[in-house]
């Protein structure tokens, strides 16, 4: 990186006889012969602006030897006692002779740029996968709009409120179901398929089905698997950064005494460079897998006979009465319902069901009761009143 450097010299405006644009290596006015002082903005100087695309002055930069010489000195500072502005490397005031003492005001010099840091790093690689987010966005929002109706109603339905009813009715329903060990024929693949006697049920326990005769065995489809087809070429155009040559950028730096130092360098450019980003994909298809299936004995439980007995307000549960096999066994099923009215003198009803005998026998028709119930008619508790 080749480095140029320039003097830009600044100018200042006399607030004594209002001269403007007075060249920085005056440190009098040239009309009035007042010194440049702290006050008054003198010493605030105007450099003509820099470019904004590189940082360069606009102003042509000084080659004047004592004008240069001047730029060099340090940065001015200010007579205690006159206030007039002097050189950075002198120890005496030019204009009233006093010295520079300790609380005499000074300009700053501004800290040269460091070399070893570039006055721009090169940008970073631009980062994709920005549209996923909004695409998400979008789908989220219709998603409310589309649902939100539903979702209300489920709310409303679903609160509760507790009121006080009547137990109008109770309902029973008992069935007993006669199952027996049957033998049937099923399919199976071959390979799940373990030959074993099997163990007939006493009185209705300690069955086994057993695999038994496994014959006439055929080639069926069982399913699909994937399997790998070859590779295809994916390719997609991404952008990044490449090097396109230089570009000059430059930084200036206040020598605090109406003049610049400005450095400029030739930096490296950076372009968007787009380009085919391609990778090989495997490339799989659905692929049929067959197996032997086969037919064989066995057994399975099956109804054979049901009974059923129901009953109303007051009449005690019974199960109904089945003669059976050593072999059979039976399943019994129970159902409790309790009719309940509430609300606006009764003119609502829902029902509640007692999971037991023992929780059904505890209602009585005709009870008073307290219930809690949703909107939607179901009894989440219901307690004697
Ligand atoms: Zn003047
Ligand atoms: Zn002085």
């Amino acid at each position: 990186m080749s480095k140029r450097i320039r003097i830009i010299e600044g100018t200042w405006n006399c607030t004594s006889c209002d001269t403007k644009g007075i060249l920085a290596r005056h440190k009098k006015c040239p009309q009035c012969n007042n010194p440049r002082e702290l006050t008054g903005k003198e010493s605030e100087f105007d450099f003509g602006g820099t470019d904004a695309a590189t940082g360069k002055a606009l102003r042509e930069g000084v080659t004047d030897e004592t004008a240069l010489e001047l730029a060099g000195a340090g940065a001015d500072w200010f007579c205690a006692y006159c206030g007039a502005s002097n050189r950075g490397d002198q120890t005496l005031c030019k204009h009233c002779q006093a010295e520079r003492t300790q609380d005499a005001k000074a300009l700053q010099e501004e800290e040269a740029a460091d070399d070893e840091h570039p006055l721009r790093a090169p940008p970073r690689a631009s980062s994709a996968k920005k549209t996923l987010g909004k695409v998400a966005l979008v789908l989220g929002g219709s998603l409310f709009f589309c649902c939100s109706g539903t979702l209300i109603y489920g709310l409303w339905s679903t609160a509760t409120h507790d009121t006080s009813g009547q137990l109008v009715r109770t309902e029973w329903k008992r069935t007993v179901f006669q199952e027996r060990f049957t033998p049937v024929t099923l399919e199976g693949w071959q390979d799940e398929l373990h030959a074993q006697p099997p163990r007939m049920p006493v009185n209705g326990l300690g069955e086994s089905a057993g695999v038994q005769n496994i014959r006439g065995c055929v080639s069926s489809r069982r399913g699909s698997r994937k399997v790998a087809d070859g590779t295809e070429r994916v390719c997609s155009t991404k952008t990044r950064k490449k090097a396109c040559g230089t570009e000059e950028k430059c930084q200036t730096r206040n020598k605090g005494n109406g003049f610049q130092e400005e450095v400029c360098r030739d930096v490296t450019r950076y372009c968007d460079e787009s380009y085919e980003d391609c990778r090989n994909e495997t490339r799989y298809r659905q692929e049929p897998v067959y197996a032997q299936k086969c037919n064989y004995d066995t057994y399975q439980w099956k109804e054979v006979a049901r009974r059923e007995l129901s009953g109303q307000s007051g009449e005690p549960p019974r199960w109904p009465e089945l003669s059976m096999s050593p072999t059979d066994r039976l399943r019994r099923e129970e159902h409790y319902v309790l009719h309940v009215e509430y609300d606006d003198d009764g003119k609502k009803q829902a029902t509640f069901e007692p999971k037991t005998e023992q929780e059904f026998l505890s209602w009585k028709p005709g009870q008073p009761v307290s219930v809690t119930v949703t909107n939607g008619g179901d009894i989440q508790k219901l307690l004697p009143r």
